[in-house]
């Protein structure tokens, strides 16, 4: 380890509850000689939250390869440089890899300051199996890539758990259905915020849920169990009309047509399919 070289800190922030910042990721940041931030406005409201003054610098996605380098060396020099991203753990889905990765190359100190991540709630709350899980980041935004995802996730014995927005979580447990087969699911939404909410139930109800108006809102992560539920067969005949037509409609079919495709792969006639869909839709909004 280089003799004079300061150390790189990776600092958790709160995803939504200030709260939940810890008493030495303050003072790390207090201390910090630049803290390198994804969006600068963004943190230096934070830092100003809790009295900080800091000198901020920006490291996101689209600079993140020369920023990388260039914060390495100033690390080098002997700066102590703090990493935080616009909420949780840096480097979960979010940029730090590259400057881990620039810095252990140098052989310089890497620190990392715990505190929250989504994921890490959003499993623990879901009410499935903690002891193996599986997390997957970003679901793909495409139907195909995404069902190949799922489908090379399948046979894990483990929770599987992705992030997901609000205007594809529908498609995705619509998918996940299809792919995994019916089982215990749950969306953590706006975990830690005013609007928390964690839902739970089987991937086609909360498909029908998260289909509703309105419904999909705030940032979400989805939990899925290992397990398929049993009784198949009854599931496949329960299966959710809303969630199989909102993830053709998200795919640009228009709402008859993606009726009509739902009615064909439930092996429904287009008048059973409607019947279902307006019944699920007035449930999920009872
Ligand atoms: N670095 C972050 C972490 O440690 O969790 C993740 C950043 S990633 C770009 C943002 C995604 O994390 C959101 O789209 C959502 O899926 C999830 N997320 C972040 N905050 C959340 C919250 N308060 N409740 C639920 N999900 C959240």
């Amino acid at each position: 380890m280089p003799e004079n070289g300061g150390t790189l800190y990776l600092v958790a922030t709160p995803i939504g509850n200030l709260e939940d910042v810890t008493r030495r990721a303050l003072r790390v940041l207090a201390e910090a000689d630049v803290v390198a931030c994804e969006d600068t406005r963004r943190t230096r409201s934070l830092l100003e939250h809790f009295g900080i003054r800091a000198r901020t610098l920006s490291y996101h996605e689209h600079n993140e390869r020369e920023r990388a380098e260039e914060l390495a060396r100033r690390i080098e020099g002997g700066a102590d440089v703090a990493l935080v991203s616009d909420a949780g753990t840096p480097g979960v889905n979010d940029p730090g890899y590259r400057l881990v990765r620039a810095c252990a190359e140098r052989g310089l100190r890497v620190v990392p300051v715990p505190g929250p991540t989504a994921f890490v709630a959003a499993v623990t709350a879901s009410g499935l199996p903690t002891d193996e899980f599986y997390f997957g980041g970003f679901l793909p935004a495409r139907a195909h890539a995404r069902r190949e995802k799922l489908a090379s996730v399948k046979a894990l014995r483990a929770t599987l758990v992705f992030y997901e927005t609000p205007h594809r979580i529908a498609h995705a447990l619509a998918d996940a259905r299809e792919v995994l087969g019916e089982r215990e699911a749950a969306v953590a939404r706006e975990l830690t915020k005013l609007h928390e909410e964690v839902a739970r139930g089987r991937l086609s109800e909360l498909a029908t849920r998260f289909s509703a108006e309105g419904a999909a809102r705030g940032e979400m992560v989805l939990v899925i169990d290992r397990d398929v539920i049993e009784d198949e067969g009854a599931a496949e005949t329960n299966a959710s009309v809303a969630g199989l037509v909102a993830g053709f409609e998200a795919e640009g079919l228009d709402p008859r047509a993606a009726l009509k495709r739902a009615a064909r792969e439930l092996g429904l006639t287009r008048d059973e399919a409607y019947r279902r869909l307006t019944s699920e839709r007035a449930r999920s909004k009872a």
